[in-house]
């Protein structure tokens, strides 16, 4: 037991039990109950940390929903933070699609009605002029993480409003949960012009500003005032754009992404773990990258993120830019991205190709012979039989990544992929699906989650300082990912490695990116000799600290 005057900042009593940082119930000791005020408080029991996370296990046992699953979880966090994360921490496979999608997707629908506590900082732009005196608000003074939303594309869900501040909440827990970067330098944030969702508008319960979404000049400079704000307040801290439209996505990313430390998830993050999963599926069809030829349904961020990504690494494969651009194809809600159409932003263009225009999927698919299609639509069921079943004649082994989420807007099932295409399908979607039985074979879809890259990339930044977030970091990621996959999962039809492992998986990702960071001089911090100790000696621990 540690001895000597207690930190004058440790809270007492009640206030003790009410700091989730601090907070252990009923897993105080004696000794920190009689120093710290806290006898009579807590019942005569005390608790290891195995029996408080076996009775959060059978509390969960009761509930009868995800939803309720979620609520009691994020209810957990508000009051005991290591326990949260220990039981999260527990069995990823089991609580990942309760934090994040699909049940996050669920509960930002209707944020505002089983909210319980606020958490992080909301950024109302009619306190513009404020922003850094709101941030400092904060009661952390060493911020290192912000994602930061304005809810108007939140998962495939659409415009959400603040309801959307369940997106960032979720993915600082993965941070943690799946690469230990401490909770206490995390901070979400809900930047609030207003939502164009009329039925939110109209819902009595509804917490964010009444009025339509402010656009413009307007928005960028309450964007610019945030940005600036964060290097005054927090200068250490990687800003993570999480969930814009579109719209505001790609703009943002390239005013900021050379003037401070940030980036993109649903751009950078989904295009690592989208290459991840391609190279790992060349590995098992044994097919080289240059030869691949890539069918897009969607062409917003995550779409054009992705094929920028291909291009780079097609690139490092030998090809020249315009060769891997022809091996990029986009389609999206006005057709096939073609140089005729004048409708593109600026964004798309580079991925528009000289051809002739073409709006029907299935016929662009037959044309273009594309080796995968990647579904970033947000449209339910778009691949379907007619689609499979040209993917399936046109390859011996079709690579199928239905990637929108939540579930209900994936472009096809699992089971769907890999009935239409007798079983061939290299399959990987945003959402999990559970395994499918085909004939006497069990197959196991993949889930092409973020989770495999943007923890890994935050937890180098974080222990290296990394001035910058380059996509040189996410080729660097998704090499790592696709390395780690197992000839055993590979010969079970598994691209991604398995989440169970998620913790350690992060470590290899994140030591060969703090590699990279260190090699493009990006690093504030010595190169250690040995990365990996060094690494891990920065991760936090979801165990209970003895106080006193
Ligand atoms: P976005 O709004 O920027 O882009 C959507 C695109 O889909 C647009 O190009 C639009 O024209 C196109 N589209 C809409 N209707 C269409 C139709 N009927 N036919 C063809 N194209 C159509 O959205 P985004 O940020 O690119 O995200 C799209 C989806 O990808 C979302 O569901 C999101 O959840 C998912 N996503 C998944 C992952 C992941 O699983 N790792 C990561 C990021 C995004």
């Amino acid at each position: 037991m540690t001895k000597g005057p207690l930190p004058a900042d440790l809270p007492r009593g009640m206030d003790l039990l009410h700091t989730p940082r601090l907070n252990k119930g009923t897993a105080f000791s004696e000794e920190e109950r009689e120093a710290l005020g806290l006898v009579g408080l807590l019942p005569e029991g005390v608790d290891t940390e195995e029996n408080r996370l076996r009775r959060v296990m059978l509390q969960l046992d009761k509930k009868s929903t995800d939803m309720g699953r979620y609520i009691f979880l994020q209810s957990l966090a508000d009051n005991d933070r290591t326990l949260f994360y220990k039981a999260i921490m527990s069995d990823p496979v089991r609580f990942m699609p309760i934090v994040y999608t699909p049940t996050v997707g669920e509960a930002c629908r209707t944020y505002g009605h089983i909210m319980r506590r606020p958490k992080g900082i909301y950024l109302s732009i009619n306190r513009r002029g404020r922003v850094a005196e709101i941030l400092r608000n904060w009661p952390e003074k060493d911020i290192r993480f912000i994602v930061v939303t304005d809810g108007e594309r939140i998962l495939g869900l659409g415009d959400l409003g603040t309801n959307g501040m369940g997106i960032p909440i979720g993915k600082l827990n993965l941070y943690t949960a799946c690469a230990g970067v401490p909770p206490r330098m995390a901070l979400p944030v809900m930047i609030d012009v207003g939502t164009n969702n009329e039925a939110l508008l109209r819902d009595p319960l509804y917490l964010g500003l009444r009025q339509p979404r402010v656009r413009g000049p307007e928005y960028d400079s309450f964007l610019d005032e945030f940005v600036t704000a964060v290097q005054e307040v927090f200068p250490s801290c990687c800003i993570q754009f999480e969930d814009f439209a579109n719209i505001n996505a790609v703009p943002l990313l390239q005013r900021y992404r050379d003037k401070v430390c940030c980036f993109n998830d649903d751009i950078q993050g989904t295009a690592g773990v989208a290459v991840a999963g391609i190279l790992a599926a060349l590995r098992m069809t044994g097919k080289p990258l240059a030869e691949q030829q890539f069918l897009f349904l969607g062409a917003g961020s995550a779409g054009t993120g992705i094929a920028s990504l291909i291009v780079q690494v097609m690139q490092q494969a030998g090809l020249s830019e315009a060769e891997a651009r022809q091996r990029c194809w986009l389609f999206d809600v006005n057709g096939l991205l073609v140089e005729s159409r004048n409708d593109l932003a600026s964004f798309q263009r580079p991925f528009a190709h000289a051809a002739p225009p073409a709006n029907d999927f299935v016929t662009a698919i037959e044309s273009l012979k594309p080796t995968g299609i990647i579904g970033v639509s947000a449209v339910p069921r778009a691949f379907n039989q007619l689609v499979i079943e040209a993917m399936a004649r046109l390859n011996e082994r079709p690579i199928i990544f239905p990637y929108s989420n939540p579930t209900s807007h994936a472009e096809c099932t699992a089971e769907e992929a890999y009935r239409w295409s007798e079983g061939r399908a290299i399959f990987a979607s945003g959402s999990p699906f559970p395994p499918v039985r085909l004939g006497d074979r069990t197959l196991i879809p993949g889930q092409g989650n973020n989770v495999y890259i943007f923890p890994a990339v935050g937890l180098a930044v974080f222990a290296t300082e990394a001035t910058r977030v380059t996509d040189q970091m996410f080729i660097t990621a998704a090499r790592a990912v696709a390395a780690q996959v197992s000839e055993a999962d590979l010969a079970a039809g598994l691209i991604y490695p398995p989440l169970s492992g998620i913790l350690e998986a992060s470590i290899h990702v994140a030591v060969d990116v703090a590699r990279t960071i260190f090699a493009a001089g990006l690093a504030r911090v010595d190169e250690p000799a040995d990365l990996e100790a060094f690494i891990r000696s920065r991760m936090w621990q979801a165990h209970y600290r003895q106080l006193i």
